[in-house]
C-alpha cells in the first residue's frame, strides 16, 4: 500500500471486539485518526496516528466560543467488493464554505481526499456489511490557541475520525414524527445557519429535548423572522410531495446546502419529477397534507438518507401524511441512493468514489 502520510498504526486493532450486528451512531471509533494542525499562517505536516486523547489546556479558544466546522460522509462495502465513498468531494468543498463564514482557514481539497482514502485503506476492516451499515466520516477543523479574548484564533487542528455505524433511526426505515419550533429559532439569514458548526446545534439542543420530552423524533425549524417558512429538520434538510411536484426550500442563508438534498433534486428531475426549490410555509403544508395534495414529506441527510415524515405537530395541531407509511418516492429516493452507494445500481452522475483496497 502506498502511503502519502506520516503514519503511526496501532500495536493491535480493536476490530475483534466490536459487535457489527448491534451497530449505533457515534459511539464506535475505528483504529486510526488523521490529523494537520496549523500554525504560523500554514498546515504543519499531516499525520495518521492511533485513534486516542489529545491533549488540549482548558484555555483552548474553540471550548469557549464555538470555532470550528464538520463534515459528515459515509463509505460502504461494494456488494460486487471494494469501498465506495458518496461524492468526498462535494464534502472537502462544502467544509470550504463552512470554514470561510467561520474564518477557519481551508484545507486543501486533495489531502482532505487522500486523508479520507487513506484512514479507509488502513482501517478498512471497520467497514461493516451489513445492509443499512456504513463507515461513518468525521472531518472536523477546530481553534486551538490557548486564549480566551474573542478574535480569530491563529492556530487549528483538522482532525478525520471514523467509525462504524448502523441505521440512523432506531425504528428502521419508519415514518418520524415531528414538532414544530414554537418560541425557538435556529438560525437567521446572514448567521451561521449555512455552515456545519457547533453552534448551529447548540441552539437546537433545548428545543429538540422539549420535542422528544412530549414523543417527537425532531424539531421541524420555522423561519426565525415570520415564524412560517419551513427551513430544516435538525440534521437533515426537508422535501414535500404536492401534486407530484418535489418541493424543498431554498438555499437563501438559513439551511445547509445539504448533499443529500442535492443527491434528490437531481435524481428527482433526471426521472422526470418537477421539482420546484421555493420557500414553503407551514401553513400550506398544514392545508395541503387536509385537502388531500400534499402526499409526502421526507428528511435528506447523510446519516439517515431519506427519513419519512408521518406526523406534523403544529401550535396544538397533529397531521398525519400517508397513513403514517413511508410513500412511494421517499422509498425510491431511498432505494436509489442506497442503490448507488453499494454500488448494486448504476451511478449515473459519478457520485460513488472507489477506494482501491
Ligand atoms: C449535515 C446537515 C444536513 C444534511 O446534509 P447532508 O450533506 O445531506 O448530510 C442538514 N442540515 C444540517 C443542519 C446539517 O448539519
Amino acid at each position: 500500500m502506498y502511503v502519502k502520510y506520516k503514519t503511526r498504526k496501532v500495536e493491535s486493532s480493536r476490530v475483534g471486539k466490536i459487535d457489527f450486528d448491534h451497530l449505533g451512531f457515534g459511539e464506535i471509533f475505528s483504529d486510526h485518526m488523521f490529523r494537520m494542525d496549523y500554525e504560523h499562517g500554514g498546515w504543519l505536516e499531516p499525520e495518521i496516528l492511533p485513534f486516542g486523547k489529545i491533549e488540549v489546556l482548558p484555555s483552548l479558544s474553540t471550548l469557549h466560543y464555538g470555532q470550528s466546522v464538520f463534515e459528515g460522509l459515509k463509505a460502504f462495502r461494494a456488494r460486487k467488493g471494494g469501498i465506495n465513498v458518496f461524492r468526498p468531494d462535494k464534502h472537502a468543498e462544502r467544509m470550504w464554505h463552512s470554514s470561510d463564514r467561520l474564518c477557519i482557514p481551508r484545507v486543501d481539497k486533495d489531502i482532505f481526499l487522500t486523508a479520507v482514502d487513506e484512514l479507509i485503506r488502513l482501517d478498512q476492516t471497520w467497514v461493516p456489511s451489513k445492509v443499512g451499515t456504513a463507515l461513518y466520516i468525521r472531518p472536523f477543523t477546530f481553534a486551538t490557541e490557548d486564549y480566551i479574548g474573542v478574535r480569530v484564533s491563529e492556530k487549528y487542528s483538522f482532525f478525520i475520525i471514523t467509525g462504524p455505524v448502523g441505521a440512523y433511526y432506531k425504528e428502521g426505515f419508519n415514518p418520524v414524527s415531528l414538532m414544530t419550533s414554537g418560541d425557538f429559532v435556529r438560525a437567521v439569514r446572514g448567521g451561521l445557519g449555512e455552515a456545519k458548526t457547533a453552534a448551529n446545534y447548540a441552539a437546537s439542543l433545548l428545543p429538540a429535548y422539549e420535542a422528544k420530552k412530549r414523543g417527537f423524533a425532531q424539531v421541524l425549524w420555522l423561519d426565525a423572522l415570520e415564524e412560517k417558512y419551513i427551513d430544516e429538520v435538525g440534521t437533515m434538510n426537508m422535501c414535500f410531495v404536492k401534486d407530484n411536484v418535489l418541493i424543498t426550500p431554498p438555499l437563501e442563508g438559513t439551511i445547509l446546502a445539504g448533499i443529500t438534498r442535492d443527491s434528490v433534486l437531481h435524481l428527482a428531475r433526471h426521472w422526470g419529477i418537477k421539482v420546484e426549490e421555493r420557500r414553503i410555509s407551514i401553513d400550506e403544508v398544514l392545508s395541503s397534507i387536509k385537502d388531500g395534495s400534499m402526499t409526502e414529506a421526507f428528511g435528506t441527510g447523510t446519516a439517515a438518507v431519506i427519513s419519512p415524515v408521518g406526523k406534523i405537530y403544529h401550535r396544538g395541531e397533529t397531521v398525519t401524511l400517508n397513513d403514517n407509511r413511508t410513500g412511494p418516492l421517499a422509498q425510491r429516493l431511498f432505494d436509489e441512493i442506497t442503490g448507488i452507494q453499494s454500488g448494486e445500481r448504476a451511478d449515473p452522475f459519478g457520485w460513488v468514489h472507489r477506494v482501491g483496497i
